[in-house]
Formats: C-alpha cells, sequence, structure tokens
C-alpha cells in the first residue's frame, strides 16, 4: 500500500438514512477522498402523510461531497433500499453496482424517469471483488424475501466492514442459492473490524422458518378451492411466486399477474432464469374471465391495501380483469407494514362483503413469513463474524437497542463496543478505536410520485423548497358513509399556489372535478376514505398537470371526513 495520509487511516461512517426509521435506507462511507453509498431506498409513508407518495432521504451532504463520491452499491431490489435511485442519480451521476435481478428492477424504474445524463449501471457479481478508491468490495450471497440478494465485505485501510444488508439464514431457501455462511466464518476468522446487522426482527426469538413454510397452509387453500384463488403478495416476491405456480401446475390452474409492478417483477425473473413457469400455465388478466373458476389463479398486487392498487380495486368490485366473486378465495401473503393496518382491514371488509374467504393475519401453518432474521441467526451472523465493533442497521431505535443488547454477552469474545447510532449519527475509526463524530444533516425530501400501482405519471421533485415555491392544494369534502354522497359541495384550500390568469376560474373547475369524482364513484369505493382520497388527488392531478407547466405542480393532500 501506498503511504497514507493521516486522513487516510481514518475511516467515517455517515449514516443517511434507516437507522432510527422504518424504510429509506442510505449509508455512507469515507475514506481519505474516496466516499461509497450503500442503498438508496424510500421512507414508506404512514397513514397520516396524504398525498405524499415517496419520502426520499435527503442529499446534502453527499452534495457537499460531491466529487468524492465513487459508486452506489445496491444491495437487493426492495423499495426501501433501491426507490430512490432515480432521485439519487437526478442529482448525483455516479456509476450505480447492483446483481443482476436487482439491477433489472432498477432499469425498469428508470425507464420511467427522464434523466439528464444516462445512468452508468455496472453488473455485481457475488465474490468478485469491485475496487473503488480504498474500499475494495467483496459481494456475498444472503436470502431474504426477494433473489440475488448481497452483503457486503469492504476492505479498507482499517479493516474490513461487513454490511449484512437484509437477510435470513433459510437453510432451504426456494429457488435460490444457499445462504453464504462460508464467506462470512472467513471474514470472521481473519478479523472485522465493523459489522453492520440488520435489526428488523430483533423482537422475535428463535429463528425465522423457511420461506417453504408456506407451503402447507398454501397446499391446504388449493386442495380446498373449488372456485378462483386470489392472492397478494410483495411483487418482488419471487420465491413466493414461485410457489403460487408450482402448486397451480399440481391443481390444474393456470395463473395471470395483475398490477403493473408484480407483473414486471416476475417477468424480469422469468426472463434471468429466476422463477419457473412452466409452458401455457400464464394467462393474460384479462382472459382470467374466460377460464372455469375452478381453474383460476390470479397473483394480485396490492397486499397493503394501497389504494388504487388491483386487490383495493378489485376489494370494491372496480377492477376490470380481477372479478372476486361468491366464493372465491382471497389469501394476503404479507406482513402488513405498521400504518397500512386501517387501510388491509377495510380491503378485507370489502372482499368478506363480496362473499370471498378472505385468508389474512397471522395463523398456523403460516401464510407469509418473514424475509428478516429472528434472534438466533443475528446472533449466528454475529458469531461467525466476530467484529470489534458493531452497529446495528435497519430499524428503529428501540430495534437497533434491542440488537445491542443482544450482542451485549460478546463483549468478553473480541467484541469491543456496539454503538447505537440514528440518521446522520457519524461513527469514526481511527488506530485509536471508535468514537462519534460529528452529526452531518440528513432528512426528508418528499416526491409526488403520481397514483398508485397503475398509472404511470412523470416522477415530480418536490423538495421542501418546491413545496413553498408552488404550494399545497387542501381539497376538502364529506361523505355520508351509508349513502356514498357528498353532505355538500367540496370546499377547496390552497396555500402558496400562485396561478396567473383564471386562477379562480380554476379553483372552480378543480371543485367540479372532486365532485364528479365522487359522483361516478360506487358506494362501496365511498365509504373508503383512503381510496377516495387517492382518487380524488389522481384526478387533480390530472387537471393540474393540462393546465399548469410541468415543474410547478402543487401538493395535493386531499381531506376526507366521514358523517
Ligand atoms: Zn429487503
Ligand atoms: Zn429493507
Amino acid at each position: 500500500m501506498e503511504d497514507l495520509t493521516l486522513a487516510d487511516q481514518q475511516l467515517e461512517l455517515i449514516p443517511l438514512g434507516g437507522l432510527g426509521e422504518f424504510g429509506m435506507n442510505m449509508m455512507a462511507m469515507r475514506c481519505g477522498d474516496d466516499i461509497i453509498v450503500i442503498d438508496a431506498g424510500i421512507l414508506f409513508p404512514g397513514q397520516d402523510l396524504h398525498g405524499v407518495d415517496v419520502i426520499v432521504p435527503d442529499l446534502s451532504w453527499l452534495l457537499d461531497h460531491a466529487d468524492n463520491v465513487r459508486a452506489l452499491i445496491l444491495t437487493h431490489g426492495h423499495e426501501d433500499h433501491v426507490g430512490a435511485v432515480p432521485y439519487f442519480l437526478s442529482q448525483l451521476n455516479v456509476p450505480v453496482y447492483a446483481t443482476e435481478f436487482t439491477e433489472a428492477l432498477v432499469r425498469r424504474r428508470l425507464d420511467e424517469q427522464t434523466l439528464d445524463e444516462k445512468p452508468e449501471i455496472r453488473r455485481m457479481s457475488y465474490r468478485e471483488k469491485i475496487s473503488l478508491g480504498c474500499f475494495t468490495i467483496d459481494p456475498i450471497h444472503v436470502t431474504h424475501s426477494t433473489l440475488n440478494c448481497a452483503a457486503l465485505a469492504i476492505d479498507t485501510p482499517l479493516g474490513v466492514v461487513i454490511h449484512t444488508a437484509d437477510f435470513k439464514i433459510d437453510q432451504t431457501p426456494v429457488g435460490d442459492e444457499l445462504f453464504d455462511l462460508h464467506a462470512f466464518a472467513e471474514y470472521g476468522k481473519k478479523g472485522v473490524l465493523l459489522l453492520l446487522s440488520d435489526s428488523t426482527n430483533v423482537d422475535r426469538p428463535g429463528f425465522t422458518p423457511s420461506e417453504r413454510a408456506v407451503r402447507p397452509a398454501f397446499e391446504d387453500i388449493f386442495a380446498r378451492a373449488k372456485r378462483g384463488l386470489f392472492f397478494s403478495c410483495f411483487s418482488s416476491a419471487i420465491p413466493r411466486v414461485q410457489q403460487l405456480i408450482d402448486l397451480s401446475v399440481e391443481y390444474n390452474r393456470k395463473v395471470a399477474f395483475v398490477g403493473r409492478s408484480l407483473s414486471s417483477a416476475n417477468e424480469l425473473a422469468h426472463k434471468q432464469g429466476l422463477l419457473r413457469i412452466p409452458d401455457g400455465i400464464l394467462v393474460r388478466p384479462q382472459d382470467l374471465h374466460k377460464l372455469e373458476p375452478h381453474r383460476r389463479t390470479a397473483i394480485v398486487s396490492g397486499s397493503q391495501g394501497e389504494p388504487l392498487s388491483s386487490m383495493a380495486r378489485a376489494s370494491v368490485g372496480k377492477h376490470k380483469h380481477a372479478v372476486i366473486e361468491e366464493g372465491d378465495k382471497v389469501v394476503l401473503s404479507a406482513r402488513v407494514i405498521p400504518g397500512n393496518d386501517k387501510a388491509v382491514y377495510r380491503m378485507v371488509d370489502h372482499l368478506c362483503q363480496r362473499g370471498a374467504e378472505v385468508f389474512y393475519g397471522q395463523q398456523t401453518p403460516p401464510l407469509h413469513v418473514s424475509g428478516h432474521g429472528a434472534q438466533e441467526e443475528m446472533k449466528l451472523m454475529l458469531n461467525l463474524v466476530r467484529p470489534r465493533f458493531f452497529v446495528p442497521v435497519h430499524g428503529e431505535y428501540r430495534q437497533l437497542s434491542s440488537h445491542a443488547r443482544l450482542a451485549a454477552p460478546l463483549r468478553d469474545q473480541g467484541l469491543e463496543e456496539s454503538f447505537v447510532l440514528q440518521s446522520g449519527e457519524t461513527l469514526i475509526i481511527d488506530e485509536y478505536g471508535a468514537r462519534r463524530g460529528e452529526d452531518v444533516e440528513v432528512g426528508r425530501v418528499f416526491i409526488d410520485a403520481g397514483t398508485g400501482d397503475e398509472i404511470i405519471d412523470d416522477m415530480v421533485i418536490r423538495d421542501r423548497r418546491n413545496l413553498s415555491e408552488f404550494g399545497v392544494i387542501v381539497p376538502i369534502v364529506t361523505i355520508d358513509r351509508r349513502t356514498g354522497k357528498m353532505v355538500n359541495e367540496p370546499e377547496i384550500i390552497s396555500r402558496g399556489f400562485v396561478v396567473s390568469e383564471g386562477g379562480e376560474e380554476m379553483i372552480d373547475t378543480a371543485r367540479e372535478i372532486v365532485a364528479a369524482t365522487i359522483q361516478s364513484s360506487s358506494k362501496e369505493e365511498a365509504a373508503d376514505v383512503g381510496m377516495m382520497e387517492e382518487k380524488i388527488r389522481t384526478d387533480l392531478r390530472r387537471f393540474l398537470s393540462r393546465r399548469t407547466s410541468r415543474s410547478s405542480r402543487p401538493l395535493i393532500t386531499p381531506v376526507v371526513l366521514e358523517v
């Protein structure tokens, strides 16, 4: 190694998102003149953030050091890790490294955007080292709820840092390679300076069951079903979809993917040989009705009850192709992300009202298994890697601190210290050890990405500056829950939204549009606040984008009151 300046002999960890908050994962590391960034995810908006689709990390710190940023490295294709890549690349043009499937998912997202410069995406392969300034990255295969996931062993002048990314240790994965325990053990044997490990399931004792654990419950549902089967899971849950396809083949059913993100993710996986679909099994959603009911399997997006998702629309009888009838079975095979409970239960209510038998929530045998390791897997990771320092990542504060507590007994076994950091709190490691550094500026940027699952809109970057520049429009309407009718005329409040000419008239038209949206909705839809707010927002957004310039769109946050 060439002679190092003092600054080179210091390693800095800069968490820019995902520590102390759910989602929005982004971690920067700096050594000398080099900065690498791991993941660029979105935060999952809670119910209280009406009208905001996407929240991404504030990139101020990276922009201040833009000349030193060498690369963005993606661990896997989940939205909380790659959802902010288009935004990231609109601000910083650096090479992006990803495994094959992750790359395909990201390219699909980027195709929907217009970026000034062509993104440079480079293929990352397991155990093939990538050299980035003073960092050398060694991608290691881990199992999780999607495919092609990578943990990173990062060699630095100070020692090896291991970032586990999202993982569980699945000893019998579906359609995936085995978890590369050996690679972690090898590094552990040689000595690891710092471990960053997934804290999501720190509250769960034991081991997370293998992906295969959902098979018995599914098999039982297939065996008993006399009519249509509708499953909902996350769009990139390829191993889950694989099991549904295998069972459909066994039970002589054909399969349709319903929902844009779900079908494109699974088509990409199929193209790459990661998802096996025998010929003649797949049908187009529009051909589902041509099959006899007992030959239909539909895999439908919208397990979180997202308003306007395919499943939410099917639940109120408003989906053209996914038509759920009396005696059909509907299975929600996903965990409910905190904050989405209300929307999911409303959707289940609607489905039950249609006469469907709905399977959801926790039951034994399970309808869903987590993609994150439980306590014993976390301990196993700590024991394999045997780090000198430990920073729990991926979780809210209580999860990070529980994870640090879980590691405490290893204090006598070589672990010097654990650090519970939140986004913006840095860690410095040098020859004297590890200590907290100065805080950096972090934050959230709100992006209004359009309109749900099916309709693609331009992504409009809407940071706080834009918000004060272009303003907010708040349509308020009161709906009678029993009749589905408006109680009075919609009101439109606007703040900071300026239109040079015809402003009054524009607000009047907006009011009419809101009224028309409600009048054209069914009673079932009108009784669903979340769905109505989303519909109003979509219709108003469409109107405003015709009437205003693309770069000056206000934030639209509808409020629907029920009486
Ligand atoms: Zn994940
Ligand atoms: Zn994650």
